[in-house]
């Protein structure tokens, strides 16, 4: 089927600068000082929140002691990307090490009802063609991906390594024996060869620091901890019938509580939903998987797919480009398209270029704003729903039940911007206005701590390298590294996330290939025998200048935005949760790494201690 664009208001029929203004005053009244500290971290209201994990019984073990060639830290995206390259190229010896129960990261620790990837399946959930396997819907079920998760993990043996419900304390080089030296909350001994981080940048759950946090005496619970033994149902099955007679409140209103809010909506006596900032919610046109186009698929489908979602996000969608994901990540290119075919395709520069796309974002946005009319019925609580910021400042979500659910008579809306956030809690329940609200649930979909502090990026309280030198201390004022990949005075250690690196638009392409190339790395290290590979000095400066020439300033849009993880609540000295990106895209990046591979990796020193 050819995706069509989607009709928006006409650019002449928008008072552009009038949006701008609103934007800025939405932005200016929930601004707060402390930015990101005015979280707190959920141990200081759960007991043993870290530890915990309501999915999977804990099983004791006797600790390990051995040597190994790769650590992975994490059993997510990055982590399963790192097992299954370093499978593919013959390295027996690797562990991945996971608090979770299982593979799955974020997809294993959120099992909120009505949980569902966000992003295009076909695109989003890797190694489909290697694995046989095709989602069955556009937006795969939060259970059906971690599924692909254990598809994966049986298909290329990579259970047989993991150490799961176990936390890495340490991480220290021992220049002695060459490897890195692993503390875990287990009381293992592990000496593993090379490290890679991959703990992905959503692993630390948080709570706001709402004052009275902790004086509620009724039931509670984080999103990405969710307790169907008190709402009843599961995952698989979201019947929350323990709810029928129950007073929920649920905080927050980004990706994950829109999610839920529409089953909370549906099965609770009373529902307060406690929104701070509006996300943008669309139509979700969630296609069930079409058996015909299906056979259809020829080898490398899924990448070029892959590609064109690329285009239609970072790039542009030109003369003769069909927009294959067609849904809200990709309309404004899609729109762009058709605005500039009919205008016969004239040159713009890039400034011109992004001018569109500026225009563009506000006409979407005024579509989003009038489906919430259109569907809401209630006048006020509609207009409380709107969303007035640019259309990436927060996570575009689309879901068909959302609205609907504030049409319920049971379902109210808790606008709590003025006060930039709840303004209090109390052994019952919240306080809103002077008045007392008494619930017997509260749910906190407050979001995750996604920072540019670093121990708190990978969840490892010491990461020391040689001399005993902290990662953290040699990255106190910016990462330095050679592509993105490892720092000098760090042998060894795989950094497996966007930092001063490529970007691709799909998230786990990115990790893919990443993890390919650090794959390459500890097996070229094999071919010569090495024990010790670090990147120069010379070449992660050159690096790291090249970045800076080349950069795209990605923040520099978002620090205009609504208060947010994408701009650190706003603050001052947040650096962006993604790191600098390799300004002339994704496929310059690629094609630098094929040539420097080529060329035998310059820039490192391969040594045998
Ligand atoms: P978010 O950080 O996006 O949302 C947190 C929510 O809590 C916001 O609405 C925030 O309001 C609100 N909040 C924070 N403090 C207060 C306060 N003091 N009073 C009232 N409200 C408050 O977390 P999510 O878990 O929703 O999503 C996190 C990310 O996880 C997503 O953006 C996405 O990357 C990922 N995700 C992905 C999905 C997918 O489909 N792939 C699905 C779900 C999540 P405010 O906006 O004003 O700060």
């Amino acid at each position: 089927m050819t995706c069509k664009p989607t009709p928006v208001p006409a650019a002449d029929q928008i008072d552009i600068p009038a949006i701008m203004a609103k934007y800025a005053a939405e932005r200016d009244r929930r601004l707060r000082r402390e930015a990101q500290d005015q979280f707190v971290d959920p141990e200081t209201v759960f007991e043993n929140f870290e530890e915990a994990d309501p999915y999977t019984p804990f099983i004791e073990r006797e600790p390990i002691a051995e040597e190994l060639d790769v650590a992975i830290l994490g059993a997510g995206w990055s982590g399963l990307w790192a097992a299954y390259h370093m499978r593919k190229a013959g390295i027996a010896s690797f562990r991945n090490i996971d608090t979770a129960g299982d593979f799955g990261g974020c997809w294993y620790w959120n099992q909120y009802p009505g949980l569902q990837c966000d992003n295009e399946a076909y695109c989003y959930i890797p190694l489909l063609e290697e694995t046989g396997y095709v989602p069955s819907k556009k937006f795969a079920d939060g259970w059906e991906i971690q599924e692909h998760f254990q598809r994966i993990a049986n298909q290329f043996d990579l259970y047989e390594g993991a150490l799961f419900h176990t936390k890495i304390r340490s991480l220290k080089w021992d220049a002695g024996i060459s490897r890195w030296r692993i503390e875990t909350n287990r009381g293992d001994d592990l000496r593993a060869r090379f490290v890679i981080l991959g703990s992905g940048p959503a692993n630390i759950p948080k709570l706001p620091g709402i004052p009275g946090l902790d004086s509620f005496r009724g039931h509670s619970f984080h999103s990405s901890r969710w307790d169907y033994a008190y709402t009843g149902g599961s995952r698989r099955e979201p019947v929350l019938d323990r709810l029928k007679d129950k007073r929920v409140a649920i905080v927050g209103t980004g990706a994950s509580a829109v999610q839920a809010i529409p089953y909370l909506g549906q099965y609770a006596k009373q529902l307060y939903v406690i929104q701070r900032t509006p996300s943008s919610v669309d139509v979700r046109n969630n296609t069930p998987t079409d058996p015909a186009w299906q056979k259809s698929l020829k080898p490398g489908w899924q990448a070029a797919r892959q590609a064109n979602y690329h285009k239609g996000m970072l790039e542009a969608y030109g003369p003769g480009d069909e927009d294959m994901v067609c849904d809200i990540w990709t309309e404004i290119s899609r729109n762009l398209q058709v605005e500039l075919e009919a205008e016969g395709w004239p040159q713009l520069t890039v400034e011109q270029f992004l001018a569109r796309r500026e225009v563009m974002d506000h006409q979407v946005m005024e579509r989003l704003r009038a489906r919430v009319a259109e569907i809401v019925e209630d006048p006020a609580t509609a207009e409380a729903l709107k969303p007035w910021f640019r259309i990436l400042c927060k996570r575009p979500t689309s879901n068909d039940e959302y609205y609907p659910t504030f049409n319920l008579p049971h379902v109210k809306l808790i606008d709590v911007s003025a006060t930039r956030g709840v303004e209090r809690m109390t052994e019952k329940g919240f306080v809103h206005q002077g008045i007392e609200y008494e619930v017997d649930c509260v749910i906190f979909a407050s979001g995750y701590e996604i920072t540019s502090e670093l121990s708190r990026c990978w969840a490892v309280d010491i990461i020391e390298g040689r001399d005993g030198v902290s990662l953290y201390d040699a990255w106190a004022d910016e990462p330095r590294t050679l592509h993105g990949s490892m720092t000098h005075g760090f042998p060894n250690m795989f950094f497996s996330a966007l930092i001063q690196g490529g970007l691709h638009s799909s998230y786990t392409v990115s990790l893919g290939a990443q993890n390919e190339r650090y794959a390459a790395i500890v097996s070229e290290a094999k071919r010569r025998g090495a024990t010790v590979v670090e990147p120069t000095l010379a070449a992660q400066d050159a690096w790291v200048q090249h970045i800076r020439e080349t950069a795209i300033d990605i923040m520099g849009a978002v620090r205009e935005c609504t208060p947010g993880y994408y701009n650190g609540e706003g603050g001052e000295k947040f650096r962006g949760p993604l790191g600098e990106f390799y300004g002339p895209g994704w496929y310059a990046f690629i094609d630098l790494i094929e040539t420097w591979k080529a060329d035998g990796m310059p820039g490192m020193t391969f040594e045998t201690a």
